[in-house]
């Protein structure tokens, strides 16, 4: 058996498709930043990395999972969400242990590192919460 203290951090990955979407993006990105203590990322337009359209990613520990996945559950806006867990494998966390928000979207597995990495940690919250979830 593998131990949850494998995970990090974990990822949601937010995408986006044309300005209708890309609004209701903008939505999820302000009410996460009222409620959670995360680290919110760039803004990307254009794909990048295993990501095929575009996106904003959410970096988190494992502190803000009960609260920030049903939150984005019940708030997605008909959006695809990626969540995955960060541990050494960033294969298996994007292709076999993810979980999906909405429908799910293709990956570009090549982009994906075939070795084991260095575990990625959330990273200081960039966030001021300021409402309950
Ligand atoms: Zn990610």
């Amino acid at each position: 058996m593998r131990r949850i203290g494998e995970i990090a951090s974990y990822h949601a990955h937010v995408y986006f498709d044309g300005e209708s979407q890309a609004e209701a993006a903008r939505l999820v990105r302000e009410g996460i930043a009222d409620r959670f203590a995360v680290r919110l990322g760039t803004w990307r337009e254009k794909p990048v990395g295993p990501h095929a359209r575009a996106m904003f990613q959410i970096a988190f520990g494992p502190d803000q999972f009960a609260n920030l996945v049903p939150w984005l559950m019940l708030n997605h806006h008909g959006l695809s969400i990626l969540v995955h867990p960060n541990t050494a494998d960033q294969r298996r966390d994007h292709l076999a242990d993810a979980l999906w928000i909405g429908a799910p979207l293709p990956l570009d597995e090549a982009a994906l590192p075939a070795d084991e990495t260095e575990p990625e940690a959330a990273g200081a919250p960039n966030t001021a919460p300021s409402r309950a979830p």
